[in-house]
């Protein structure tokens, strides 16, 4: 309990800060054996600061890791065009190694590897350009470093050895970037072809659902859900009822001003008994001409008046300057019933209601 509301406190809760955040505290591992490496450095006389000197460096570095964990943990870091800092991050990391080196009187090649250490955080996010460019930095950096010692401490430089270091440092580097961009620029393409994917998947899942004509729930899709709710009235004993809405004579409407007007008409009248139910109800193509709706929570009282209500908005509304009527049969689940029970109940109702001469609506 505790180590969960500590966590929750330490660690963001959206994903994708808290991917940042446990990139970010990996590197604090790194930190930490550089840190460790400096202490060593210190107690075999190879630093040249004394100890104070040296905590302060190690606690000025830990400061400034102590502000990029402040910035993701209050979400600062959402207002910048690369909310990872992933650059900001290895800028800060190179200048500490920078100095690092300066303060070491011999062995410097070795902490070389420290630069490459830094870098590789990039191949999450950098471009190659941009590999490239912290790249030159971490050189000027070490050029600087030389420089520096060359003036002011030349006893502890061997010139021709830092111009070979210098130089396999800038050979490597630029490799290394390369490399570094070729992977990280293979990492997005990935993540790009999977949203993708996953935008093609959905796309497919729609279409797999969806009537093409009128865009409600095909008959598949409307059945599945019937089943589902069947099962859930059962089991909880909560009312469900069911209506087949059928467009009266749409054969002579088809007839007489063609099969494009037709459609036009199921498209509208679709949208139009959508907007007759409510949000948690469901209507789909059943047929040609003939729409299902499902209505959950709702007694055979309650589906009445709401066909009702559809069915005289029908009525009084034109779909394509036409005027049509629809005959709807309902049927309310009963303990015994099954999917096909209740709909054939519900189809017996339509029945009637087209025997007795259609527009109302009918129930078993
Ligand atoms: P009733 O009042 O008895 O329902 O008469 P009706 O003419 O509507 O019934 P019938 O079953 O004889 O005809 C259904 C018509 O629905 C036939 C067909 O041309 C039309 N239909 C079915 N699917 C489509 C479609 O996708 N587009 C168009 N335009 N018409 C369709
Ligand atoms: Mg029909
Ligand atoms: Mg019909």
């Amino acid at each position: 309990m505790f180590k969960e509301k500590l966590t929750s406190k330490l660690m963001p809760r959206d994903p994708k800060q808290r991917l940042r955040v446990e990139r970010f505290l990996l590197a604090q591992i790194s930190y930490i054996v550089c840190w460790s490496v400096i202490m060593c450095l210190y107690m075999w006389g190879m630093f040249r600061l004394n100890f104070a000197e040296m905590i302060c460096f190690i606690a000025t570095c830990a400061m400034a890791n102590g502000i990029f964990y402040a910035v993701f943990l209050t979400g600062l870091n959402r207002k910048f065009a690369e909310p990872s800092l992933t650059i900001p991050q290895i800028v800060v990391a190179t200048i500490f190694i920078m100095l690092t080196i300066y303060f070491t009187n011999s062995q410097r090649g070795i902490l070389l590897i420290m630069y490459f250490i830094a870098l590789i955080f990039g191949v999450f996010q950098l471009s190659r350009r941009q590999f490239l460019l912290l790249s030159l930095f971490a050189l000027s950096s070490y050029a600087i470093v030389i420089t520096a010692l060359l003036q002011r401490h030349p006893d502890v430089i061997d010139i021709k050895v830092e111009v070979l270091q210098l130089l396999v440092l800038a050979v490597v580097l630029v490799w290394f970037s390369l490399v570094g961009g070729y992977i990280s620029e293979m990492r997005s393409r990935l993540y790009r072809m999977h949203k993708n994917l996953q935008q093609a998947y959905q796309k497919i899942e729609e279409l797999a659902l969806h009537d093409e004509l009128t865009g409600i729930y095909n008959r598949r899709a409307i059945l599945g859900y019937l089943k589902e709710e069947i099962e859930r009235a059962s089991r909880y004993d909560i009312p469900l009822s069911v209506s087949l809405a059928d467009i009266d004579h749409f054969k002579s409407i088809n007839d007489t001003y063609g099969h494009l007007v037709g459609d036009k008409i199921l498209r509208e009248l679709a949208a139009h008994i959508k907007g007759c139910i409510r949000s948690t109800d469901r209507v789909g193509r059943y047929g040609g001409e003939e729409f299902l709706i499902i209505l959950p929570h709702t007694p055979i009282s309650r589906a009445l008046s709401c066909m009702e209500r559809c069915r005289s908005d029908i009525e009084g509304s034109l779909f394509e300057g036409l005027r049509i009527t629809v005959s709807f049969g309902i049927a309310a689940l009963r303990p015994e019933d099954d999917l096909d029970s209740l709909l054939s109940r519900a189809d017996k109702a339509l029945y009637e209601a087209k025997n007795r001469g259609r527009n109302r609506v009918c129930h078993e």
